[in-house]
Order: structure tokens, then sequence, then C-alpha cells
């Protein structure tokens, strides 16, 4: 029960970039996407359809139409997830439209006009303004990551080698669900820091493309962001809440040319859209609420979006429209994606004190090494003190108590005066006639090593500090590393713009709701005076549901069309595979030698986490070969350890080695050509047999290194051979 009380559905939004300027000039037809921003209704014209054919409405959570601002969508759609991440809660935006309708526009928008930031940008200023403006109790840690999912690959974008390296792998944990191994993760510590951060695997990203556009539309690229805060709760102790934020461009949406391709390009053709396809599957599955199996394994991106889609986050996808009347058919299935994901159920929950949060651990190194850091400052003055000749009497438990920075000053003080001391010292040692060369070396040298000693301890405590200091700095405090320029009147516009963008939603909402509410209560209310009313009623109502049938026939029409095109797509993707198929299979029966075949069958096996077929070890353990190599203690009757060679050749199954090489059966066939029939013995062996014909009594024709053990231990010739192979063995 508890579970439907906190779930929610994923925010579905809507938006439609304007008519560029190429499309402007391709004819006056205008757009073909209208909206209504009152109602958050989009309404979609078929170019090709006559005028009586009704036009398609779809409703979503809210629509932005061509003039719509930056700051509107974020205000308005965006605000209130973010602050639900501040809060605790995983958060996911993913923009979602073909390519060249507003995606990257949507969710980066222009960098350098404060007008034209998309929501990355908005969410960083939001991010740390909040930080910022929050109480002086709280401890914030922010990190970043970067990532694209290129050809079922995920490369890390903040790695510099990542274009040598393999893709990263994705792993499963009960405490912080799927995540990406090996990801680099950076400490930002303001806006300028996680804008660096962005900017590097923006470049990471246009090195990695010859064609950035092209690129683009086919890589899937995911900004995420962690933000843990602790607070001290009621109980005294300090509470840790994670938050963990998805920003997620995808790639474009349209349909991939993937006919007529062959090997690598077919196979980056059918890789191009899995994820987007898989992702459609899971949105299908759970939309429609009855499957009992949703298909997140199917691609990379559903796996990193499995909470994001029916499980622990909240969740805004943006869907983005061209406006162009040649798109109708893109268009139309963007705004189909869009509104089956509206029926995604989420169960959003607060993360609270993970046992992986960095924070802690953070806070925990932040103390030890204050501690040391004490303790070596203040061992320092109580030296000084012993050194000016003050009576040392407080108890070790004042340790803690003395005053930081006092006692950074005293401490330096102290060795710039034992510095001096020894320094005179060297003066009066180096003036002293009475003492011998000898002594004063040795009075020098000693002296030298005193001062070495304290300057190694100096250099250790600034070390110390340095990292103390390092470390402190990365953990932000509220309302004190970043000072907040805004004046009262500003924060107070800010504060207004919010409740504007909460009244609008509310208000949208309610219209949805009247609209829903009227269609169902009108009949209720009707009450009719005469029967001529009650015809004309009753006729306007028919109109209605008779429009409203013709929509759904066109909808099933279309739908099936959809279906009957996607099954050819796929059917001829099958039949370019199942062609690439037998052309394998063709090489590996002619080519391979069935021993060999067998011997590699055997040794595969299907990796499912990383969805690729790999060799079980040669050698099966590191442990036990390790046991294995280790030679027995030496007695009489003991085996003699087994050589790694040996080994490998014992799991091959045979001693690959020479027959790889041929020596063994390389004797010369002193026979005349014979082409009698098989012996008896010989025609129930091997088919790959029958095409060496042997001699009963003489020696076999050489043999080709495919052959089996079989065969040659039925050739008596090669008896002794083989006898002397098998000691080999
Ligand atoms: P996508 O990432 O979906 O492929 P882009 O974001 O690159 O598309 O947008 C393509 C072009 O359209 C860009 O030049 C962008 O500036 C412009 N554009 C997209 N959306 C809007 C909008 N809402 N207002 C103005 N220009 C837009
Ligand atoms: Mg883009």
């Amino acid at each position: 029960m508890s579970k439907n009380k906190s779930s929610e559905s994923v925010k579905v939004v809507v938006r439609c970039r304007p008519l560029s300027r190429k499309e402007e000039s391709n004819g006056p037809a205008g757009g073909i996407v209208q909206m209504d921003l009152r109602l958050g209704q989009v309404i979609l014209k078929n170019p090709r359809a006559p005028p009586s054919e009704p036009q398609k409405t779809f409703t979503f959570d809210a629509v932005y139409d061509s003039s719509s601002k930056q700051r509107d969508l974020y205000d308005e759609s965006v605000r209130p997830l973010i602050d639900s991440v501040l809060a605790g809660f995983n958060g996911t935006i993913f923009a979602y439209g073909q390519t060249g309708t507003g995606k990257t526009y949507t969710m980066q928008g222009l960098w350098l006009d404060p007008e034209k930031q998309g929501v990355i940008p908005n969410a960083f200023d939001h991010i740390f303004t909040h930080i910022s403006r929050s109480q002086s109790d709280k401890q914030y840690l922010v990190r970043a990551s970067y990532l694209e999912i290129y050809l079922e690959e995920i490369r890390d974008l903040l790695d510099p080698n990542h274009g040598n390296t393999r893709g990263l792998e994705l792993r499963e944990s009960p405490e912080t669900g799927v995540y990406v191994q090996d990801l680099t993760s950076c400490v930002c510590k303001s806006i300028k820091e996680i804008e660096e951060v962005m900017n590097v695997g923006n470049q990471a990203r246009a090195v990695g493309a010859t064609d950035m556009n092209e690129h683009s539309s086919r890589s899937h690229a995911l900004f995420l962001i962690t933000v843990e805060c602790s607070q001290p709760g009621p109980d005294g102790r300090k509470h840790i809440r994670v938050g963990r934020l998805n920003l997620v461009d995808l790639a474009g949406s349209e349909r991939q040319a993937k006919t007529g391709v062959q090997g690598d390009r077919l196979k980056e053709a059918a890789k191009i859209n899995l994820s987007l396809s898989a992702l459609g599957n899971v949105i299908s599955a759970l939309a429609d609420g009855r499957s009992s199996h949703v298909p997140y394994r199917d691609s990379k991106l559903t796996r990193l979006l499995q909470d994001s889609l029916g499980g622990n986050a909240k969740t805004v996808m943006v869907a983005t429209l061209g406006p162009a009347p040649q798109h109708y058919d893109e268009t139309l299935t963007t705004l189909r994606y869009a509104n089956r994901a509206k029926n995604i159920q989420n169960q959003p929950r607060v993360n609270e004190d993970p046992k992986d949060a960095l924070l802690r651990e953070f806070q925990k190194e932040i103390a030890r090494l204050r501690a040391q850091l004490n303790h070596r400052r203040f061992r320092s003055k109580q030296k000084k003190e012993q050194v000016d000749g003050e009576a040392w009497e407080r108890d070790g438990d004042e340790e803690e108590e003395v005053e930081e920075e006092e006692v950074e000053k005293e401490a330096e003080e102290f060795v710039k005066l034992e510095e001096q001391r020894l320094e005179k010292e060297n003066e009066a040692i180096r003036e002293d006639q009475f003492l011998l060369a000898e002594e004063k070396q040795k009075l020098l040298g000693e002296n030298e090593k005193m001062m070495g000693d304290l300057r190694k301890r100096q250099e250790a405590t600034e070390q110390l500090t340095a990292r103390y200091k390092a470390m402190e700095s990365k953990l932000l405090v509220g309302g004190k590393n970043i000072i907040d320029h805004t004046n009262e009147q500003q924060k107070m516009l800010e504060m207004k713009r919010q409740e504007i963008a909460e009244q609008t939603r509310r208000e949208r909402e309610m219209q949805q709701q009247m609209l829903i509410q009227d269609e169902e209560a009108v009949e209720l209310r009707e009450t009719f005076t005469s029967l001529q009313q009650e015809v004309e009623a009753k006729t306007k109502k028919l109109k209605k549901l008779y429009a409203k049938l013709q929509c759904t026939k066109a909808e099933i029409k279309d739908v099936n069309d959809e279906h009957v095109r996607s099954r050819q797509e796929l059917e001829q993707t099958q039949n370019e595979l199942t062609r690439e198929l037998k052309f394998k299979y063709l090489i590996i029966e002619n080519f391979i030698p069935p021993e060999e075949k067998n011997k590699i069958m055997n040794r595969l096996m299907f990796d499912p986490e990383e969805d690729e077929w790999k060799f079980k070890p040669l050698v099966p353990d590191e442990s036990k070969s390790s046991q294995m190599k280790k030679r027995p203690v030496s007695a009489v009757g003991y085996k003699r350890p087994i050589s790694q060679y040996a080994r490998v050749a014992l799991s091959m199954g045979t001693h690959s080695r020479y027959r790889a090489e041929n020596v063994m059966l390389l004797e010369l066939d002193m026979t005349p050509p014979n082409t009698s029939a098989l012996t008896d013995g010989e025609q129930n062996q091997s088919p790959t047999l029958n095409n060496f014909p042997t001699n009963d009594k003489g020696i076999c024709k050489s043999r080709s290194w495919c052959q089996s053990q079989k065969s040659i231990t039925s050739s008596s010739s090669n008896n002794s051979l083989f006898a002397a192979l098998k000691t080999f063995n």
C-alpha cells in the first residue's frame, strides 16, 4: 500500500521548435503542430490527409510552443525535479525526438546567452545557489560524471584515454542500483568547475567523432550529478541524503536505413537504434502495466535508466518536435511514444544514509587528518614552551581544546626559534678556539642533523596541512563557500517567478481535470424540457462520439501501418543477418577442421552481463594453477609436476603443436598411387578420413594435420609413432 502511495507517474512535456529558415523557404505550408498551452494539448495536422479527417490531439503535463522560453520550461517542468534531487531523490530528465528538433538545444542551449541556456546550465545554477543559501549546518559534496553510449558501448567522456580503451561495464548493487564501473567522477565546488567538466566531456565527444552531427545523432549522452548532503538530525547524529540526477540527451529517434548494407555497416546499423527500440519496448511494457517482464537488459541505455523508468526516481521526459510537414510521420511517432510514457509509474524515495556515501568517508578522513595535524602542532607548541622555560602542567586531554590558529602560529614560531638557536650554536662552535677540529666537525654535524630533522618535520606538517585543506575545501558548507551576490530584490523576483510557474502548472492540471469531468458529467446534468431538445442534444453527442470513433479508427489504422512497417524492416534486417550467418557458416564448415571447431565450441560460453561470447580459460583457476606449479616434495614414486604447456595441451584435448607443425606425420608415401576402395574398417570412420584413402599394409598417404587421433590408431603403420606420441603426452 505504501508503495502505491509514494508512486507517481513520469512527467511528459512536449516542445516544438520554430520553423527553420530552410523549412520556411520550402513553401508557405506552415507548421503541422498546433498547441494549446492552457490545456497542455498538441494538435497534429496530417498534411497528406483530406480535410475531413479529424486532427490528432494529445494531452501532456505541459506543452511548449515555438515561442516558449528556456526559462519557462525550466521553472515549470524541471525546477521541482531538481528540488527533489537536492532533497535526496533520484531524478532523470531525458530529451527524446528526431534529430534537429531541439534536444541538445533544450538540454544545453546556448551557453553564452543567459536567456538561451538550457536545462543543464540552469540546473548547475540552481544546485549551487541552493547550497549557498542553505543553512550553515549542512555540508554538501557534489560530483559529476559524463558518459556516452555509442554503438552499445559506454565511453567515459572525462577519461582522456577513453578512445583507446574498451567500453565500460555495467554493474548492479542493491544499494545504488545499476551503475557504471570505473566511471570517472569529479568533485565540483562551484558552477565554474562543473561547467569545466561539461566542456571537457563535450570536447571529448567532438574529438571522438569524425562528423559531429552524424555522431551526436547516433549516440546517447548522459551527464550525471550526485549531490550528497549531510545534516544533523533530531537524534544529534549527522544524516546523509544522496540525490542522483541524470541529464540525458538521447540519439535521434528517426529510423536509420538498415537495408542493403553488409558486414560492419550492418552491425552498426543494427546497433544504432537498438537502445532506442529497447527503450520503446521498456516504455510499452511499463505503460501496459500487465506485462510481467520488462526488457531492461536488452540494451545499455535501458539498464542505465532502469531506476528512472518504473523504479526509484522522479522522471521528466521532454519530447521535441519539428513543425515541418515533411516530418509528419516522425512527429506522430514521437507523440505516440511520449503519450505512452505518461502511464509509467515510478516509486521515488529519499536515499537516506546509504552505505556508499562518499561524504561520510570524506568527513572521516578530514577528522583523521585534523587529529593528526593537531597532535603534531600540539607537540611543537609543547616543546616551545619547554624551551621557553614555561612550566608544563596541562593534561593530555587539553590537546583538543587548544585553539587551532594559535597552535599553528606557535608551532611556526618554535621552528623559527629552533633554527635560530642552532645557527647561533654553530657560530659559537666555529669560533670556539679550545675545541679540536674533529670535535668541532662532530658537533656541527650533530647540529646539522637536528636542523634537517626539524625541516623534515616542518615539511611533513605542511604536507598534512595542505591535504587537510584540500579535503576540506571539497565539502561545501551551506551559506559559506559561495558568496551569494544576488540582492533581496532579485531573490524576491525569483520567488515570484517560481510561484507563477507553480500556479500555471496547477491551473493546467485543473483545466485538464475539468475537461475530463465535463465529458463525463454532461449527460447527468442534462434535463430535457422537450423531445426536440433531447433529439438535438443526443444528435450533438452522437456527432461527438462519431468523431471520436473516427479518430480511434484512424489511430488503429496508423498503428497497424506502423506495425507492418517495422515488421518489414525487422524482416529485412533478419534476412541480411541470415545471409551473413550463412556466409560465416560456409567458411566454418569448409575451412575449419571439425576437430578444431569442436574444441572451440566446447570452450565457448555466453556472458550475459557483457552480452558477449567468451572463451573459458584454458587453465581453470589462478589459485589452482599456482598450486600445480609447485613441485611436490621430492620422493620416489611421486608424479613430476605438469608444465604449463602440457596443461594447455591437456585441456585442448590433443597435441596441438605437433599437429599444427605437421612434424609427426610427414612420412613419404612410397606406394604407387592407389584408387582402390577403402577397407571395411576405415569405411566406418569419420567423413574427413574418406578424403585420405589408405592402404592396409603400406604406409598411409601423407595426412592432413586435421586427422583425428582415432585415425592414427587404426593405421597399423603408425602404431609406433602413436606410442611415441603417447609417452610425450
Ligand atoms: P537535436 O539535438 O535534436 O538534433 P538541436 O538541438 O541541435 O537538435 O537543434 C537543431 C537546431 O534547431 C539548432 O540550430 C537549434 O539552435 C535550433 N533550435 C532547436 N530548438 C529551438 C528552439 N526551441 N528555439 C530556437 N531554436 C531552436
Ligand atoms: Mg543533439
